[in-house]
């Protein structure tokens, strides 16, 4: 995939950050709303578990909570997107959709725990008939 950019390094510092109490929880357990909203409607379940709940448990010495409760959404962003940007995608196909209308722009995939509102960029990349082939 062109512009493919992976931020599960960010994503494992930050974890880490919050695990030493660098970094409140509540700054990244801040779901917006509609996020929650469309991770928990629309949301594509993953088979890991959210890292914050992870921590809470270990911390409590309590079994890990098997729901898997981390989901995913993929957002776009661009010009050539004008009023959908910025939108979520409901699925796979409106995102080929989109890919095959418009020149370029970016997908943005964001894992967002349903439990404690945990949100983080997963990956992006480029689509659209400028980068296809
Ligand atoms: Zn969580």
């Amino acid at each position: 995939m062109r512009g493919f950019i992976d931020y599960r390094m960010a994503k494992r510092a930050l974890v880490r950050e919050v695990s030493r109490g660098a970094v409140p929880r509540a700054d990244v357990c801040d779901a917006h709303p509609e996020l929650l909203r469309a991770a928990r409607g629309i949301g594509t379940p993953t088979e890991r578990c959210c890292p914050i709940c992870t921590l809470a448990d270990e911390r409590a010495d309590v079994p890990r909570d098997e729901d898997v409760t981390l989901r995913q959404v993929t957002y776009v962003y661009g010009d050539d997107l004008k009023r959908k940007s910025g939108h979520i995608v409901w699925n796979r196909a409106e995102l080929d959709a989109l890919a095959a209308d418009h020149q370029s722009f970016t997908a943005y995939t964001v894992e967002c725990c349903l439990v404690c509102g945990w949100n983080h960029l997963v990956e992006s990349y480029l689509l659209g008939r400028a980068h296809a082939g």
